[in-house]
């Protein structure tokens, strides 16, 4: 239900989880993150509140690291269980995905993976995007565009958020009926689902179209469509009160 991205200078845990606090009222029944360090990627995820994934992160903290993504779930797919939470990770845990939205080829895709050999743990439609962007990155060895591939197969409405532990200082989004916003800092960039998330930070915005892919980096910001062709961005000004 609520999404949030980001690499910079910060710790990308603390901004994921403050921006998930601000995410908090539109409701949700699990919580998770994922954030890459020292060249690995570490997850946690917890269902219920966000306290009990802070709670999780005191007794097995992460590793500090300045790339992060975050989710709250709301389920459509599968009970909400710890299992069930976001992020999703493909077999080798190199790379993590988080989803609003629904995925609704995904049992075909479900099928296509365990015949391939992926084992598949979770009941989300989600899950399957991790497999399949760990396949298309072995290829291509670009998260961005192993992004544009998945995007292709997929059916539904989606918002997607990954990071791949080969790519350190790279966030990836995608967008099909579902918001996604980036937040434009100084050498550090957002991604939410919401620009509640990263106002505290930054109140320079481009709001993604249908059909696109995200690319972020500390110091930039790459904006395709799902075929790779580069898209023109509008960056505007948030200049609502946020005091609440
Ligand atoms: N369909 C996904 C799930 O059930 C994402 C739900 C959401 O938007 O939070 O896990």
């Amino acid at each position: 239900c609520g999404i949030v991205g980001y690499v910079g200078g910060r710790s990308a845990l603390d901004v994921v989880v403050a921006g998930l606090r601000r995410l908090e009222y539109r409701g949700y029944d699990s919580a998770g993150t994922a954030v890459l360090a020292d060249g690995g990627l570490a997850a946690a995820k917890k269902a219920g509140k966000l306290a009990n994934l802070e709670a999780l992160l005191e007794q097995q903290p992460l590793p500090a690291g300045g790339t992060g993504i975050g989710h709250t779930r709301w389920a459509t797919h599968g009970g909400p269980t710890d299992v069930n939470a976001h992020p999703h990770l493909d077999n080798a845990g190199r790379v993590a995905v988080v989803h609003n939205g629904i995925i609704e080829n995904f049992a075909a895709l479900r099928t296509e993976l365990a015949e391939r050999g992926h084992a598949l743990e979770s009941e989300t439609d989600t899950e399957v995007v991790a497999h399949l962007l760990a396949e298309h990155f072995s290829s291509s060895a670009d998260l961005a565009e192993a992004m544009r591939q998945v995007c292709r197969q997929l059916d539904g409405a989606f918002t997607l958020v990954a990071v791949h532990a080969d790519e350190p200082d790279v966030v990836v989004g995608a967008r099909r009926n579902s918001p996604l916003v980036v937040g434009v800092g100084e050498g550090e960039n957002f991604l939410a689902s919401d620009v509640a998330a990263f106002i505290e930070y930054t109140r320079e915005a481009i709001e993604l179209g249908q059909d696109q892919v995200v690319e972020l980096r500390r110091e930039s910001v790459t904006v395709t469509d799902f075929e790779g062709k580069p898209a023109e961005v509008r960056p505007y000004h948030v200049d609502w009160d946020v005091s609440a």
